[in-house]
């Protein structure tokens, strides 16, 4: 558990992101993310990463 996102990890390259208030559940790896604020900032901003990309690095152990 991160803050409030719960990390599901399914290999090194990919975990699956709940948000505790929310049943979306979100696919994401260390580069990429299913979410629209991922979707959205990642067309202007090559390598941004939204909060759940880096919960995903820290419960890798990658950032
Ligand atoms: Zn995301």
């Amino acid at each position: 558990m991160i803050g409030d996102l719960v990390v599901y990890p399914v290999s090194s390259e990919l975990a699956y992101v709940v948000e505790r208030d929310c049943r979306i559940e979100l696919t994401t790896t260390p580069n990429s993310c299913t979410c629209c604020t991922f979707r959205f900032n990642s067309r202007h901003q090559p390598g941004f990463r939204c909060r759940h990309i880096e919960a995903v690095r820290r419960v890798l152990g990658l950032s």
